[in-house]
């Protein structure tokens, strides 16, 4: 089963719900950046949370969602387009912390002292950028303030990610908005509906699916599908843009890399390796002299 998301409404249009599996995104980000289990953990719950918040866009758009809490993960980045193609990676892939309270322990690793902070790039002039503190530095609940604060969304987000000995067992999310002019009755029925998904990885692991997921958030509520959409991971870094970062260093750092052989230039979101030679180097600055 390939990972994808599903967006659905209330058919009176004041609940916007979409849910993701993300259980082979989070595997290969796992893989390309050798995470421990708790950076699997967080980096894979920040992956699910921007997708979920990707919905909407269109063309050429891409958002960025960046948290730094202050704890031993550091930075951790994901980066999203309209396609479903999102990538991400964490400062310090390598941070294990002891379980707590038998569960990885991601508040701890990330920490709760810092900002989340989400870009959008809409192809307007400039990008949009809200930010709001953290919570607990558990990504859900951080995300579900970020969108009160900055966009007074009253929202319900669930992110989960399942490890085991073999690795990634299953991996997941759904968001839930209110909209203005909801019904406050049905507030009630869906905090009940949504302390049924607080385990969410397990669920996905039992081989529930987006469309399930939906209809248990919504369970007594009336709605539609609007749309499905796969999602990956996949990275949109090319030997070109890479050149075209090393095209802007100063002569100087240029002409340092040029006493080695070759430079190998490895991109931070997913770890592919773009080689340069020496002679490509020196067309580097014959061109910028050349601008
Ligand atoms: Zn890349």
């Amino acid at each position: 089963m390939k990972d994808y998301m599903i967006r659905a409404i209330s058919l009176d249009g004041s609940i916007r719900v979409v849910a993701a599996r993300t259980t082979d995104i989070v595997s290969i980000a796992r893989e390309v950046h050798n995470l421990s289990n708790t950076a699997t953990a967080a980096l894979g719950r920040l992956l699910t949370a921007g997708l979920l918040v990707s919905t909407g866009m269109k063309g050429d758009d891409t958002l960025t969602l960046r948290v730094n809490g202050g704890g031993p993960l550091g930075n951790l980045i994901v980066d999203a387009d309209a396609d479903g193609h999102i990538r991400g990676y964490v400062s310090h892939p390598e941070v294990e912390l002891p379980l707590k309270n038998g569960k990885l322990d991601v508040g701890g690793a990330v920490g709760s002292e810092g900002q989340m902070y989400l870009t959008k790039d809409l192809g307007l002039k400039e990008p949009y950028t809200g930010s709001a503190r953290l919570i607990s530095g558990e990504i859900a609940e951080d995300m579900t303030y970020f969108l009160w604060q900055s966009e007074q969304i009253r929202s319900a987000t669930t992110l989960g990610v399942l490890v085991g000995k073999e690795g990634v067992l299953a991996a997941g999310g759904l968001l839930l908005q209110l909209l203005p002019g909801y019904d406050e009755g049905l507030v009630d029925n869906i905090e009940a509906n949504f302390a049924d998904l607080s385990d969410i990885s397990r669920i996905i692991e039992t081989g529930v699916g987006p469309e399930e997921l939906v209809a248990r958030a919504l369970a007594g509520i009336d709605y539609r599908i609007i749309d499905e959409k796969e999602v990956s991971f996949t990275c949109r870094c090319s030997k070109d843009k890479v050149a075209a970062a090393l095209i802007l260093l100063e002569d100087e750092e240029l002409l340092e890399m040029m006493g080695d052989e070759r430079t190998v230039a490895k991109c931070h979101f997913c770890g592919e390796e773009y080689v340069f030679t020496r002679e490509d180097l020196r067309e580097f600055i014959k061109n910028k002299k050349a601008l």
